[in-house]
């Protein structure tokens, strides 16, 4: 096995927010053990059979694992059924990247690029929908804001523009952004003015659906730019500004309509291809009535985000709005369902076969 000083793998040609990473940890020890002792193999036995061995995806991508598999963050972990130390313990490196038009070239420059031999690496492919995916982004996203930071919400909302915007540099736009208000000018797309984001209305209204989806498990309703909303607060908002008529949600009943928010916001529509963002603002916005809220300010370049960086040059902003492109992006009401969407996963076994390799070597002198 040739020996590779980097072990991380390059994820930089990937957009923000479709590659999912996790870390699972399997306690060799318990895995000799239940081997040996248990079943009753030989060391050589156990030893051959384990090295074959690749947890379910399931397994390697849950956030509470069991036997013998575990997580930890900690430097020096133990395992949490036997107490081993570090030496015992091998790492698998999960890598589930969402299929789609803006990941398949680097998906595959990505696979050329890995090692071939000897099982180091696993790819595995798996259907899923875009609820599912996006549920999934959503919790990871959770995990890595720090929700008493009141600067979360503009961590959420640049998370979110990098989901459906892959082709502008968000991270760029947002180092001066120190506050993030809705649009009275703008149909589409966004503009900056100074330290100001102005969204419009709709992506606005997705926005706090985002903020307000990732904290309402934290306490009734959901924390958003426009303060603590409930559910009902946040539909007669969205109903309010038009938002609602646009996706021809027509329902009236909360959970039928939250449903197909969900849908929508889950939908794999990229609109970078029809923002007509221009991204310094020309025009001076007229006071809406979400100038009201005060603005969120930013710490300078900090990124507490974990997730592939974005390294997309900015292009171009695009002038013209073309109305019947961007007609295209909001679907009739009963096409709003749940799209198919191959996940890919890629296994990294590196870790894993050579401390089996270790651990065999005590396990045999
Ligand atoms: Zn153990």
């Amino acid at each position: 096995m040739p020996a590779m000083k980097n072990r991380e793998l390059d994820l930089s040609e990937f957009p923000a927010g479709t590659v999912t990473e996790f870390t699972t940890l399997v306690c060799l020890a318990c895995i000799f053990d239940i081997f040996t002792k248990q079943l009753g193999l030989a060391p050589r036995t156990a030893f051959s059979e384990i090295k074959r061995h690749t947890p379910e995806i399931e397994e390697l991508t849950t956030r509470s694992a069991k036997r013998p598999y575990f997580d930890s963050d900690e430097k020096h972990p133990h395992c949490p059924y036997c107490k081993s130390a570090k030496r015992w313990l091998a790492r698998f490196d999960t890598y589930c990247i969402e299929g789609g038009k803006t990941t398949d070239a680097p998906r595959r420059a990505l696979l050329k690029k890995m090692p071939q031999s000897g099982d180091q690496f696993l790819v595995i492919e798996k259907k899923s929908d875009s609820r599912a995916v996006f549920f999934e982004w959503l919790d990871t996203l959770r995990l890595n804001l720090d929700l008493h930071d009141e600067r979360w919400l503009l961590e959420a909302t640049r998370n979110y523009l990098e989901r459906r915007d892959a082709k502008t540099n968000w991270e760029e736009v947002f180092s001066e952004i120190r506050a993030v208000r809705r649009s009275t000018r703008l149909a589409e797309g966004w503009e900056r003015d100074g330290t100001r984001l102005f969204l419009a209305p709709k992506i606005y209204g997705e926005a706090l659906l985002i903020q307000y989806l990732v904290s309402r498990s934290q306490a009734h309703g959901g924390l958003t730019l426009e303060g603590r909303l409930t559910l009902m607060d946040l539909i007669r908002r969205l109903r309010y500004s038009g938002y609602l008529d646009q996706l021809g949600i027509t329902e009236h009943e909360p959970g039928e309509v939250f449903e197909k928010l969900i849908d929508h916001l889950a939908s794999t529509t990229d609109w970078s291809r029809v923002s007509a963002a221009s991204n310094t603002a020309s025009g001076v916005s007229t006071a809406s009535d979400s100038d009201r809220i005060s603005g969120v300010s930013t710490g300078s370049g900090s990124d507490r985000v974990k997730g592939s960086k974005q390294t997309t040059k900015k292009t171009a902003a695009r002038k013209e709005p073309s109305k019947t492109k961007s007609k295209k992006t909001q679907p009739e009401p009963d096409e709003i369902i749940a799209e198919s969407v191959k996940l890919h996963y890629i296994i990294d076994r590196r870790d894993f076969l050579d401390k089996v390799k270790s651990v065999y070597a005590s396990y045999a002198a």
